[in-house]
């Protein structure tokens, strides 16, 4: 079945009380055990499983193409149990650009504990290569990444990893399972910070992680979820399972949308650089175009021909576009990437990130054309 199909269906749960067909929200922590000592239903106690999370993982394994599916109270915590997974005196090897925080978990939280990391340009296969260790485990990826939108070769990756007997694990926030699917060009581990695009309405905290193969990863997971207790409630879980439904329908608008807006940006005289991966001129734009081929997604990273202070001047003149991190919902938000990420940030300070929304792209492109004449 096609993406629209699945995403509308994937995650179905039967009603068996009174045939709804909206699924039920199991409010519950707990489970009716029969006087044998079994679960009948297969719900014991909702850290363990709840049928709502049970749907939605059901859903994003199938969207994605994996045999299992876990989903968590955060994307982070679903990052960390895929580093769970590995031991003491084992290696990550995670990209030079990428989501600030995975990094600083690896480094900051598991490091004292024995985990070894470095940090690659995942965007030079040769140089990812180069960094494989006798202890390596894992290369850990992101693609789109922030805030630059480089891409990374996924097959690419996908090889090296086999040839040196690595797992390769893919954060697919921003590429959504609707745009790309990392088990499909090579990846063994799909992670999701199901806060962004699945959730889609800036008003829900989730992760989830997806394994092409039911295998020892897998049961380790399942018993890090479990044990570590990073589980998502059952009100988010039938909110995300909601938020699939129309997944394929939004990230099409939220594509259609950036891909219009950065062309129109491209032209505009006080824009020194627009990166978003859909425009010929973004130097990996034929390789995104393999692995995205539906869709780009909705983010842009703007460059403008001003300095810091006017910058961020700018990010406060727009109207419709609003001030805030995180990115993926209906409404478009504008950061100032530089600010955000400190002193040691290597970020430019005359660019602003935008997720772009749902609205209508002419209202978009007005408020940021006015934005863009002011300064
Ligand atoms: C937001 C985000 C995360 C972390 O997700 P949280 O839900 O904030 O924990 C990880 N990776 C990427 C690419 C993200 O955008």
């Amino acid at each position: 079945m096609k993406k629209e199909t699945i995403a509308v269906h994937g995650s179905h749960l039967k009603d068996e009380t009174a045939g709804a067909i909206a699924a039920p929200v199991f409010l519950t922590t707990t489970f009716e055990r029969a006087l044998d000592g079994t679960y009948p239903k297969g719900h014991m106690y909702s850290r363990n499983s709840n049928p709502n999370r049970t749907a939605l993982e059901k859903g994003l394994a199938a969207l994605e193409g994996a045999s299992r599916g876990f989903a968590f109270g955060s994307g982070l915590a679903a990052v960390n149990a895929v580093f769970q997974c590995l031991q003491s005196g084992d290696h990550i090897l995670m990209p030079e650009v990428g989501y600030y925080a995975s990094y600083k978990l690896a480094e900051e939280i598991l490091g004292p504990w024995g985990l070894e990391v470095t940090q690659v340009d995942m965007t030079d296969l040769a140089a990812v290569e180069k960094a494989v260790q006798k202890n390596t485990k894992l290369i850990w990826a992101e693609t789109p990444a922030n805030p630059m939108l480089s891409i990374t070769d996924i097959k690419g990756l996908s090889e090296i990893a086999k040839k040196h007997g690595l797992k390769l694990g893919v954060d697919n926030t921003l590429g959504t399972p609707v745009l790309q699917n990392p088990i499909s060009l090579g990846a063994d581990i799909v992670m999701h910070a199901t806060t962004k695009y699945i959730g889609g309405h800036s008003d829900i905290m989730g992760g989830a992680v997806l394994l092409k193969e039911d295998d020892e990863w897998a049961k380790r997971i399942e018993r890090v979820q479990i044990l570590m207790g990073a589980t998502p409630n059952p009100l988010d879980c039938y909110l995300l399972a909601r938020g699939l439904k129309t997944l394929p329908l939004r990230m099409r608008e939220h594509s259609a949308n950036a891909l219009e807006l950065a062309k129109r940006l491209e032209k505009h005289p006080k824009v020194e650089l627009v990166h978003y991966p859909g425009l010929e001129s973004h130097p990996q734009h034929a390789l995104a175009k393999k692995q995205m081929p539906q869709g780009f997604s909705g983010m842009i990273a703007l460059q403008v021909k001003t300095g810091e202070t006017e910058t961020r001047e700018m990010a406060g003149k727009l109207q419709i576009f609003q001030q805030a991190t995180s990115l993926g919902g209906v409404e478009s938000l504008v950061e100032h990437r530089k600010s955000i990420e400190g002193p040691q940030s290597t970020t430019p300070g005359n660019l602003l990130r935008f997720s772009i929304g749902l609205e209508h792209v002419d209202d978009l492109w007005a408020d940021l054309n006015q934005a863009l004449n002011s300064i």
